[in-house]
């Protein structure tokens, strides 16, 4: 009894002992796991702010009152939206975005602000997703955001009221005179005589552009066995891949980094229908290239009778983008390439400007859609989500890109950068009709025209003045 009673202890020591040693491994190997992941995910990191700095400029920031509920860039332009409990700013009548630098000196942006019955103030940078800061315009420095409260006759600086769980960025400017900046923008604790005030900041700094990001993704649509339209042997891929190049070939005279998603027509099948979204696909190759701009190139067709009707040049934009952008496009081809606006209303915001929705039907048909190839429908689409994959995926948070399972290899969250703060600003050109006599005979004489104005378009939206 004894013997085996103590053998008993013994043996329950060395259960104890292994099991000690078993629960220790699980738990370094789930904290090294974890420090890789984190590695991973977090490889970009806040600005730190010099703290000789922070205290002499940070004294008059006594409280920290600004929520933010939005955070991402599109395009070049930085948006945030938020509110703030409008109790302790009872005559509350404007709100300022403060940049305000290591020198001291600051820039106001005002913000536009809407104040709810219970006294909540609103605020958003911009009420379009492509408009708020423009990062391609700050100058090189250290900057921390503040926010600048008019209230009767007080004037109030606060900063944001948490380290915001956002990710932080590298953003790159797009090149202009062959120069390029890093923005790195995130949260950031910075320490006051008083205390701590949570801040987004900004550090801007002159770089070269690294070999893999670039200004500007061209995706020429189709390709890869797919042949898009076909009118009288001309073939929708062949048009597209022809455009894009000579579209590449204009930008890269401004000094533009330019991306295709394809050089060629690959067979390799990342190219065509649902492959799209796959890795490598043209998607990803698009989202992974740093670049602030995609310009998918189609050309359209019909059948039946609208064949003759149909023509005119279709440019598409995100929904909620400012279409200043896409209607200089537009007018550019128009005035310059013999090309006419389309006729088609379905879908028109302003002459040969379009932003096409789900809208009650495509919300619809996607989930039909999805049950007939049996992959689990996205729940978040709404009828004012953007319809076209290569502007709505490539976009980010700003234009609700997400993964809805079509792909084998990302589930919901797999592919980050599809749900990633910095989206590019896409847009879809419908350059015009092969199935049309006169939209035809001009596509295949006038192609240089066409690119040449679409690229003058372009560098004056860029402010890009010699190459
Ligand atoms: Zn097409």
């Amino acid at each position: 009894m004894k013997a085996g009673f103590s053998n008993f202890i013994h043996n329950k020591k060395l259960l104890l002992a292994a099991i000690s040693a078993l629960v220790l491994i699980v738990t370094a190997a789930a904290v090294l796991l974890v420090v890789y992941i984190n590695k991973n995910k977090l490889e970009v990191t806040a600005p730190s702010a010099d703290l000789s700095v922070q205290l002499s400029l940070l004294n008059d920031v006594s409280s920290s009152d600004v929520m933010i509920t939005k955070y991402y860039i599109y395009g070049n332009h930085l948006h945030l939206e938020g509110e703030v409990d409008g109790a302790k700013y009872p005559d509350f009548s404007r709100m300022g975005l403060i940049l305000r630098k290591d020198d001291g000196s600051e820039k106001e942006i005002i913000l536009d602000c809407r104040q709810n019955d219970s006294g909540t103030v609103f605020f958003t940078s911009s009420e379009y997703i492509n408009g708020g800061i423009c990062l391609d315009e700050l100058a090189e420095g250290d900057f921390c955001v503040l926010f600048k409260i008019t209230d009767g006759d007080r004037k109030i600086y606060t900063s944001t009221a948490a380290l915001y769980d956002f990710d932080a960025v590298n953003y790159y400017t797009v090149t202009k005179n062959g120069e390029n900046r890093l923005v790195n923008l995130g949260f950031t604790a910075y320490s006051t005589g008083s205390g701590i005030l949570p801040c987004l900041a900004i550090k801007i700094e002159k770089t070269a552009l690294p070999g893999d990001i670039y200004d500007i993704v061209l995706d020429a649509g189709h390709g890869g066995g797919d042949s898009g339209a076909v009118y009288k042997g001309y073939e929708e891929a062949d048009l597209t891949l022809d455009y894009t190049k000579a579209l590449k070939k204009e930008l890269e005279a401004l000094g533009l980094k330019v991306k295709m998603t394809r050089e060629g027509n690959e067979k390799s099948g990342t190219m065509t229908g649902s492959a799209a979204y796959n890795k490598d696909g043209r998607l990803e190759r698009a989202c992974l290239s740093g670049a602030k701009y995609c310009f998918a190139i189609h050309f359209n067709s019909v059948s039946g009778n609208q064949k003759t009707k149909a023509h005119g040049f279709q440019i598409y934009c995100a929904y909620g983008a400012d279409i200043s952008f896409a209607q200089s496009i537009a007018d550019n081809v128009v005035k310059s390439a013999g090309a006419r606006y389309s006729p088609q209303e379905f879908s028109r915001v302003a002459p040969g400007v379009y932003i096409r929705t789900f809208g009650k039907k495509g919300v619809e048909d996607s989930k039909k859609i999805a049950k007939q190839y049996g992959y689990k429908p996205y729940t978040e689409i709404k009828e004012n989500t953007t319809f076209y994959y290569m502007i709505r995926e490539t976009g980010g948070v700003a234009t609700g890109a997400y993964v809805d399972g079509r792909s084998k290899e990302f589930d919901y969250n797999g592919n980050e950068s599809r749900n990633s703060v910095t989206g590019l600003e896409g847009y879809l050109l419908e350059i015009g009709y092969i199935c049309n006599e006169d939209d035809l005979a001009n596509i295949l004489a006038n192609r240089d025209a066409y690119v040449k104005a679409i690229a003058a378009a372009i560098a004056k939206e860029l402010g890009i003045t010699n190459g």
